[in-house]
């Protein structure tokens, strides 16, 4: 295993995601390495025909979400110290996003967590099982325990 170059963070902001911030930033320092952060506004929910009426498909709720995500991410990327540049919204279906923003960035290692805001169900969320399966690059999946 070389020294890794670039490392993306996946940021759900789940009451767990300090910890794997804390580990992809200590992975930066220890590797010298360029540290960036991804969160992705799952926007399936406002689309999903089981919903009906209620929840209709709705332009400006999507553009609503990406504004209180990137006042988030900002914080959660100062107190990391990533640059503006270095922050990345996405939109669309977590898994698929994290490793599109992964390969353009050349990153070399993810970071994400074992479990996130869909609880500590299975033995590995879907989203991180997702990027383990189909990234290009090391995927570290900080495991996560119930407390
Ligand atoms: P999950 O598989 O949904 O339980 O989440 C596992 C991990 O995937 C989380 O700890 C995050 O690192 C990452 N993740 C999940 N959803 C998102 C998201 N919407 N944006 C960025 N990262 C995410």
């Amino acid at each position: 295993m070389g020294d890794y170059k670039h490392i993306l963070l996946a940021a759900d902001f789940s009451i767990h995601g300090e910890e794997v911030a804390k580990r992809a930033k200590d992975l930066a320092d220890k590797y010298q390495a360029k540290l960036s952060v991804v969160h992705v506004v799952d926007n399936l929910p406002l689309t999903d025909a089981a919903y009906g009426p209620v929840i209709p498909f709705d332009l400006d709720l999507t553009e609503e979400l990406m504004t209180a995500a990137k006042d988030r991410l900002a914080k959660l990327a100062e107190s990391l110290g990533i640059a503006d540049d270095r922050q990345c919204i996405a939109v669309g279906s977590p898994k698929l996003e994290i490793i599109r923003v992964a390969e353009e960035n050349q990153v070399d290692l993810i970071v994400v967590g074992s479990h996130g805001r869909h609880g500590l169900a299975l033995l590995l969320g879907s989203t991180a099982n997702g990027v383990l399966h189909h990234a290009h690059c090391d995927v570290l999946a900080v495991r996560l325990k119930s407390e």
